[in-house]
């Protein structure tokens, strides 16, 4: 099995011109984009204007109309009625508008949007932000494999200004990256295929690479990582970390974690078959880390960036750990264990531990962590918790801009009386799971020092029936857009002079 993605991106070209009639024939499909009531100038900035107005008014009452030019390449045309909103509903007009134009699978696609007002750049990037992830091919293991969509070209005509579109590339990278290795089976995605995949990917992004095995975190006395992993028969956990190094300066910047739980049982507590049914995607804090990593190392960003991956299986076995027992974490809290599908705050509490201490200017991690998230969200949002107040308004407005939604949730300390231990430092998680989320994100702050700013993302969103924004696929990747919009127009320094 092949586990690695093809990331090859389509070229996209822009012109300022726009289109004329025999300009649309070089097109195997054209994306026109309109106001909802565009008037009879905006009609007359397009090219077969004639059989446009027609088309339109045939379709009074849809949003978006798709029909074929007459033409000699009887171009395919889908005209979308464009509604100025938030940047997730951009995204998501943009996956819809989209949804007859991917069935054709064109292999040259133009892109122009008239008549909108100063939003014709939001509508354009939007659109090839939708296509890059729908042109992108999943996993897919049929033995008549259906035939790639073989997407060469995107052109950007008319637009007035140039966009900026490496952010948008570099984003459409990440998100893929995160999204491929998510959807992998979890009999193809193995510990040790997992590596092999990064040390490739590592070379093709000029990224370093190193793997702490279950030895080595045994002698950093990473105890909550090891009581997860020791239920795996093959002992190949361990903990992958990723470093970017421009100008081969030494300390990370920025340190991202990401919880990579192979598949998730549930351990000796458990999960019923629905629960159990998806626990593939548990890794996806990891994909998302990776993805941003890489997305940032194509942004040629100067500053040196982390990515620490705790990478097990969560397993059912006569050696797996057990509620009640007893560990010790790389930072010397002892935890007592109550429930064993709470194993992702134990292998990020060591892996959140082991990050600090190369005292990065800002940590964030990414993890599928509770169900309590999803239940206070829906899959529409992802939950954000910090060690600093101010990072609620900041990444409330990055999610917003970003169209990766987030909204925060209380850090108050007297949360922690529900985690008080008897007999160790802390409880790993309450009997009774109410605001579980909350008391995760509690947890996992006693294992970053409190000098450190520090965001948690709980990816209730990682996972969306028919997508969300512009991923029309239910893997969303989710969180790589999202860092990348945190760190737009602020290096992790100054980001966390802001969070002070
Ligand atoms: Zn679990």
């Amino acid at each position: 099995m092949d586990i690695l993605p093809d990331l090859k991106l389509p070229r996209i070209t822009q012109s300022t011109e726009p289109p004329s009639r025999s300009a649309l024939g070089q097109f195997d499909h054209i994306v026109i984009a309109l106001p909802q009531r565009p008037s009879a100038q905006d009609f007359n900035r397009l090219p077969q204007a004639k059989q446009l107005k027609t088309l339109l008014a045939k379709a009074e009452t849809s949003e978006c109309v798709l029909s074929r030019l007459t033409n000699t390449r009887g171009t395919g045309i889908t005209i979308a009625r464009y509604t100025a909103g938030t940047r997730f509903e951009q995204l998501t007009w943009a996956r819809k508008a989209l949804a007859g134009c991917q069935t054709e699978r064109p292999n040259r696609i133009g892109i122009y949007a008239v008549g909108l007002g100063g939003q014709e750049q939001s509508a354009v990037t939007a659109l090839v932000a939708a296509i890059l992830a729908a042109a992108f091919r999943l996993p897919s293991f049929k033995s008549k494999p259906e035939k790639a969509w073989a997407l060469n070209d995107i052109k950007i005509l008319g637009l007035s200004e140039r966009a900026d579109l490496e952010p948008l590339r570099a984003r459409a990278i990440g998100n893929n990256i995160a999204r491929w290795f998510t959807a992998l089976p979890p009999n193809a995605l193995t510990a040790k295929s997992y590596r092999q995949a990064l040390q490739s990917l590592c070379k093709q992004f000029n990224l370093t690479y190193e793997f702490i095995d279950e030895r080595k975190l045994a002698r950093l006395g990473a105890g909550a990582f090891l009581a997860v992993s020791q239920g795996n028969a093959d002992h190949d956990a361990g903990i992958i970390r990723l470093r970017h190094r421009p100008r081969r300066q030494k300390t990370a910047a920025l340190s991202l974690i990401g919880k990579g739980i192979l598949f998730d049982t549930g351990g000796t507590n458990l999960k019923p078959f629905k629960g159990m049914l998806d626990m593939h995607t548990d890794m996806q804090g990891s994909a998302v880390a990776i993805g941003s990593l890489v997305a940032l190392a194509i942004l040629g960003v100067p500053y040196p960036v982390d990515a620490w991956l705790a990478v097990t299986e969560n397993r059912i076995s006569a050696t797996a750990y057990k509620s009640q027992d007893i560990v010790t974490a790389a930072n010397g809290t002892t935890i007592q264990v109550i429930h064993t599908d709470a194993e992702g705050r134990m292998v990020l509490a060591d892996t959140l531990a082991l990050a600090a201490r190369e005292k990065p200017a800002l940590m964030i991690d990414f993890a599928t962590l509770t169900g309590a998230c999803v239940g206070a969200l829906t899959a529409r949002y992802s939950g954000v918790f910090s060690n600093r107040q101010a990072a609620n308004a900041i990444t409330r407005l990055a999610g917003s801009q970003s169209g990766e939604r987030v909204w925060p949730f209380p850090m108050d300390s007297d949360y922690d009386e529900l985690l008080h231990s008897e007999v160790a430092d802390i409880k790993q998680c309450a009997a009774s799971g109410s605001g579980d989320h909350i008391l995760a994100a509690r947890f996992l702050s006693r294992f970053v020092p409190a000098s450190i700013p520090w965001i948690h993302v709980d990816l209730s969103a990682g996972q969306h029936k028919d997508g969300l924004a512009h991923i029309a696929s239910e893997i969303t990747g989710f969180g790589v857009g999202l860092t990348l919009e945190l760190l737009s127009r602020q290096s992790p320094a100054e980001l966390a002079t802001e969070l002070a």
